[in-house]
């Protein structure tokens, strides 16, 4: 009798990775290619969300959704809308800064800066300043650089990045891999939690990853924010940057060298302080209101409907931009149609097998580039319970480039869905590496951000180390020249004849399996302890 059970097990367990073989053979290269030559083709011009273009995009997502089979994830509707406001700033007034020193600085080239609020015009009058080191309170770390210091309606001025970045020492904040308190959406959080009026971060290239044009257009461009009383009225009125130039001349006119400051603020005797300084400065803005949409399916777990893992990549991109040569489409095939495609394949799979256990969601949110809007906007609108949600798993950024030996984990170390993954990986023959460019922040930069920040665990992975048949640092070279060729370019298109999908037909095969398997167990994947998102989770 024992034996015949034991046989049945086997049996079962075989007929069910036979199942998952052949169910994962609905993902395909053409099935891929198909969903990435139409989004990112010049007729959907680049997908900007609030356009015409939108619409269409919406469509073409919600038929595929329709045929694969999948139901609506909003009642009766697979669309969640998004209100948003797009702020941009109209006008700046230089900043004064008096007291101790005096000085002047312009904007563009000495700050940036932005205000969420929904008033028109922001006008500081002489509020204190205070200098708060890496602008950091992390209780499981026990640091806090606003210890001693009160910054209730004043300026608070702190630094890029965190302290682990100087000092090297892998087991101190991540090392050279910023942690989410080297951020500075983190450090403009922060600064409002504590009561702060307004925020300046002070750039410095290496420590940020970034030069100086990019937090400039703080104040050249437009930005979009989540149009609903909770999301404007939480952060400082004012959020912005100072150019280091400025920020050492600001110092050194009270008497500190600031290249000094950097190192001294990663001690933990290191004192925030007031600047004896106060500031004044100026701004007038223009709002405009629109909505976009989030669109999602769903499979109703059997067992456990309540209980949800999550498939995302966001459906939009860059839209159309002109410059000095023209108008340019930004395609970003790679960034993400590939994303969505990804998705769409994923889904197809799950419905060649039984419903598992636990719902699944296919999700393709908006607004990503211009700050995960869709996905924060989401995880506060959800229809699932944050406890409820077992895991997320996205994609974003995919090469046409073929297959890989590795599938590089985005955020490795954080949860123990690594090993999860490991373990799906070796069954094929690949193995898990760790992102080997943490200090870029793309784990901070896409949409299962909003999720971990609730306190959800996430993988974000895919092949991007080692390609099969390649030199072993070809694909250094290959991501190199991504990064400053392709990313957000006009480059990042689709063309058939030469683009390869194949790798990420085998990555959506393996994710397929790996969500399968804890869509249909009773797995709940965990924070390892030293992660900064641990303590937000109740178990
Ligand atoms: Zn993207």
């Amino acid at each position: 009798m024992r034996k015949l059970v034991y046989l049945m097990m086997i049996s079962l367990l075989l007929s069910c990775s036979s199942n998952l073989d052949k169910a994962e053979k609905a993902i395909t290269d053409s099935g891929l290619s198909k969903h990435i030559a139409v989004l990112a083709s010049d007729d959907f011009g680049g997908r900007m969300p609030c356009t015409e273009n939108e619409k269409k995009t919406l469509e073409y997502i919600e038929s595929q959704m329709k045929s694969i089979g999948l139901e609506p994830l909003f009642g009766d509707s697979y669309l969640q809308e998004v209100p948003l406001v797009e702020i941009k700033g109209k006008s700046y007034s230089p900043i004064k800064i008096k007291g101790k020193t005096k000085l002047s600085f312009n904007v563009l080239e000495d700050y940036s800066a932005m205000s969420k609020i929904t008033r028109k015009d922001i006008d500081l009058k002489d509020l204190e300043m205070v200098f708060v080191g890496y602008g950091i309170n992390a209780p499981e770390l026990g640091w806090n650089d606003y210890a001693g210091v009160d910054v209730k309606d004043k300026v608070v001025v702190c630094l890029v990045n965190d302290p682990g970045f100087l000092t090297k020492n892998k087991d101190f904040f991540g090392g050279k891999s910023m942690t989410y308190y080297g951020r500075w959406t983190y450090k403009y959080e922060e600064a409002a939690r504590q009561g702060a009026k307004a925020v300046f971060i002070i750039h410095r290239t290496d420590m940020a990853g970034y030069p100086w044009a990019v937090p400039r257009r703080k104040s050249e461009g437009s930005i979009f924010c989540i149009d609903d009383a909770v999301s404007l009225n939480s952060t400082c009125d004012v959020e912005g940057w100072f150019s280091r130039k400025s920020a050492n001349k600001l110092f050194k006119s009270l008497g500190y060298n600031l290249e000094n400051i950097w190192l001294e603020a990663c001690k933990s005797g290191f004192k925030s302080f007031d600047m004896q300084v106060n500031l004044s400065m100026s701004m007038s803005k223009d709002t405009k209101h629109s909505k976009s949409y989030n669109i999602a399916g769903k499979i109703t777990g059997k067992e456990k409907p309540e209980e949800a893992l999550i498939y995302m990549g966001h459906w939009d991109h860059l839209g159309i931009k002109k410059d000095s040569k023209g108008i340019k489409i930004y395609n970003g095939a790679s960034d993400n149609a590939a994303g969505v495609a990804w998705v769409l394949e994923i889904a197809k799979a799950f419905k060649e097998m039984p419903s598992p256990k636990r719902t699944i969601v296919f999700i393709n949110p908006t607004v990503e580039e211009a700050g995960l809007l869709g996905s924060y906007y989401f995880v506060d609108h959800c229809p699932f319970k944050h406890e409820n949600i077992i895991c997320g798993i996205n994609t974003d950024v995919l090469p046409f480039v073929g297959k890989f030996k590795d599938i590089t984990i985005t955020g490795y170390g954080q949860s123990n869905l690594d090993k999860y993954l490991s373990d799906e990986a070796k069954r094929v023959g690949r193995y898990v590496a760790a992102d080997p460019t943490p200090e870029n922040g793309m784990f901070f930069r896409s949409d299962h951000f909003p999720y971990m920040k609730k306190g959800i665990p996430c993988l974000f992975a895919k092949g991007m180390q080692e390609h099969v048949s390649k030199p072993k640092d070809w694909m250094a070279k290959y991501m190199d020249m991504y990064w400053k060729k392709i990313y957000h370019k006009p480059t990042d298109i689709f063309d058939p004849n030469t683009a390869d999908v194949s790798g990420i037909t085998e990555d959506a095969r393996l994710i397929f399996r790996l969500g399968y398997k804890i869509a249909n167990s009773d797995i709940r994947p965990k924070w390892n302890e030293k992660s900064e998102f641990a303590r937000l989770r109740k178990e």
